[in-house]
């Protein structure tokens, strides 16, 4: 098995430097080891190291903390790595690398300047696959969820795929094309927070509420979405907490990323339960993403 690629950091270089606009800060260089003070040291007495392709910070906002996510990029072909196994020990060794550098809190702060109290208890593997097929991975990380994951503390890994990278892409984009954007996130038992950081979680998620800033000086609240398809209860519940969440919502703009017929079957849908929205009356196209507004009463 080899990686496809000769440059096989590309990726995680594309990765780094879009996880900027989403509020990652990137913690040292890539592709450098650090030093673990969980595994045995080596017989010559020096320590064990893990392989740390991407380290990155960000505010959390689910915890309100900073929060570490260690990214571990792979470049391979769906054929080349065959089945399952392969894909298990992906998922293992980068399992154990976050639970290990998590426990190495001297070599974190001389190395990387990370205080004590930023836990990292999230990988990513940012895996760019040009054949990848769905059907097949979704049977392999099925079972690698449930032989391998359970740890305590939980840690988070998530397959990020070039579908992913160009999410990452969108909602740079979409950042840098608006004013003051911030995107909501639910905290249980809390109301909705907004913020302007994008943590690895959202970007595994369908659906992203969103806010910016008009020209004019107004909020527009609405979603991205991802996969295109509101007619998921997913989508529906979501917004049927943010409306209920955000009171003064009623006199703002709602704006959404899907295409025509479905954000007409999502704002019907909005019409009924709130009683406050029209049908869609416009739609622009902005590059390859059609973007309807819909307009309040
Ligand atoms: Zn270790």
């Amino acid at each position: 098995m080899a990686e496809y690629s000769e440059d096989a950091h590309k990726h995680v270089e594309a990765y780094a430097s879009v996880t900027k606009k989403l509020g990652w800060r990137q913690q040292g260089p890539l592709d450098k080891d650090i030093a673990c003070d969980v595994c045995r040291p080596k017989s010559n007495g020096e320590p064990n190291v893990h392989g740390v392709d991407a380290l990155f910070e960000f505010d959390c906002p689910y915890s309100e903390r900073p929060r570490l996510v260690l990214v571990d990029g792979k470049q391979y072909k769906m054929d080349s790595i065959g089945g399952k196994s392969v894909f298990l020990k992906w998922m293992k060794d980068l399992a154990r690398a976050v639970e290990h550098l998590n426990g190495s809190r001297q070599a974190l702060l001389t190395d990387r300047a990370i205080p004590e109290e930023v836990p990292l208890d999230i990988g990513v593997i940012a895996w760019d696959c040009p054949d990848w097929d769905r059907k097949r991975a979704v049977k392999w990380m099925k079972t690698a969820g449930e032989t391998t994951l359970r740890r305590e503390p939980a840690v988070l890994l998530l397959l990020s795929t070039r579908d992913h990278l160009s999410r990452m892409l969108t909602i740079s984009k979409f950042i840098e094309k608006h004013a003051d954007v911030q995107f909501a996130f639910h905290r249980e038992g809390r109301h909705l927070q907004w913020s302007s950081t994008v943590p690895p979680e959202a970007i595994h998620s369908h659906f992203l509420m969103a806010r910016h800033r008009t020209d004019t000086g107004k909020l527009k609240v609405g979603a991205l979405h991802f996969g295109h398809n509101a007619s998921t209860i997913e989508a529906r519940a979501i917004i049927h907490r943010f409306l209920s969440a955000s009171p003064d919502f009623k006199r703002r703009h709602l704006w959404s990323t899907l295409p025509q017929a479905q954000a007409s079957r999502l704002g019907e849908y909005i019409a009924t339960e709130c009683g406050r929205f029209s049908v869609p009356s416009t739609s622009i196209k902005v590059k390859h993403t059609p973007i309807t507004l819909y307009q309040s009463r």
